[in-house]
């Protein structure tokens, strides 16, 4: 699917008068191109613009004549829509090179929903030829109402990390508990003592969160099983917590596991990193906002510990990942992201063509 998709962007840019790189970072495409503007005082930049392609294996429940057609996948974080605010912002710069100089890039970008496309494109080196100076994305957000822009400087989205943890007991019959080892009482304390990571051991001004959502374990209900393995995610906005997270969950793990007589396993993975917006180009970003939606309307302090893979970008160059509005009750779209009945108000569409385009043109500047 995103082969196709690929495909349609890099006919797109080529058409514009993109120079156009296919296969980065497996199906990513990337369409550079050079302002022929006069130069002005300093250095020419390269500015970075990235949008996200990729859908999700949902099946799509909204009966809309632009519904997914393929069963099973849908667009149900709206990176369709940054798709089409890409390409129209890559247009836009293309029919008037003249009045802007060097260069712009766009990363149309695979794989953002947990494959880490990101970094993939950087490792095949988006980053690179001509060297990237700052970088900006953005994502509709059905949190945030029509016409509200979110542009905060610092942290803006958390880390995602993930666990498995594999809890081995004895197994036995469920009527003699004291020939088994059970694994799945010691399990139940290392939720509820895991727990204690963000009750006690993480400043409460700091951002922490610890879920268990996975928890599989026993076949019959007369027999305690030999394992029960949990499963989960840790997420926060970067500094101590993040630093020392593994170390402390593995402890609590193999603690209560221990003195319950069980052994245990950890498997923890560091899947991304937080996304921290560079103070001056957030700044940036909230000025131009407010010139699209008013200076009130423009949000410097939402966050949330979900995770966007754009945080790779921000760890190498400076930039600003932005939040567009697209929620609007009245007409219907408020479903959340990666619901099946997930839609967007495409005004929100408008105003992040508006935003990426004067973005780059100030930046380049
Ligand atoms: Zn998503
Ligand atoms: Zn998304």
């Amino acid at each position: 699917m995103e082969h196709r998709t690929a495909s349609l962007v890099a006919q797109r840019l080529a058409a514009l008068g993109y120079q156009v790189k296919t296969g980065v970072g497996k199906t990513g495409v990337v369409g550079l191109l050079r302002g022929s503007g006069a130069s002005g005082s300093g250095p020419e930049r390269t500015v970075l613009l990235r949008a996200d392609m990729d859908a999700l294996p949902i099946h799509e429940a909204n009966s809309v004549s632009y519904r997914s057609t393929a069963d099973g996948v849908m667009h149900a974080c709206g990176h369709d829509a940054h798709v089409a605010i890409g390409l129209a912002v890559a247009r836009r710069l293309a029919a008037d090179r003249g009045s802007w100089r060097g260069a712009v890039k766009f990363a149309f970008q695979p794989a953002e929903e947990g494959g880490n496309g990101a970094l993939a494109m950087i490792e095949d080196g988006v980053l690179e030829a001509p060297r990237v100076d700052a970088a900006f994305g953005l994502h509709v957000m059905n949190n945030l109402p029509l016409g509200q822009i979110a542009a905060t400087a610092g942290a803006i989205m958390g880390s995602v990390d993930r666990f498995t943890i594999t809890i081995r007991g004895k197994g036995g019959h469920a009527a003699m508990p004291h020939e088994a080892v059970d694994p799945i009482l010691a399990a139940s304390h290392v939720i509820a003592a895991l727990q204690s990571m963000v009750s006690r051991a993480a400043d409460p001004f700091d951002q922490l969160v610890v879920s268990v959502t996975q928890f599989r374990a026993g076949d019959a209900f007369n027999v305690i099983p030999e394992t029960a393995e949990l499963g989960g995610t840790v997420r926060s906005m970067g500094g101590r917590m993040h630093a020392e997270a593994p170390q402390r969950l593995t402890a609590i793990v193999s603690g209560v596991a221990g003195a319950l007589g069980c052994a245990a396993t950890v498997d923890y993975v560091r899947q991304t990193p937080a996304t921290v917006n560079d103070a001056a180009m957030a700044q940036l970003t909230a000025r131009i906002a407010a010139q699209l939606v008013g200076e009130a309307a423009v949000l410097t302090a939402a966050r949330t510990l979900g995770g966007e893979d754009f945080s790779f970008f921000l760890q190498r160059v400076p930039g600003c990942f932005a939040w567009v509005g697209s929620q609007n009750p009245a007409r219907g779209f408020d479903a959340p992201h990666h619901s099946p009945h997930f839609d967007i108000d495409e005004e929100a569409m408008r105003t992040g063509v508006e935003l990426m385009d004067r973005l780059a043109r100030e930046y380049l500047r």
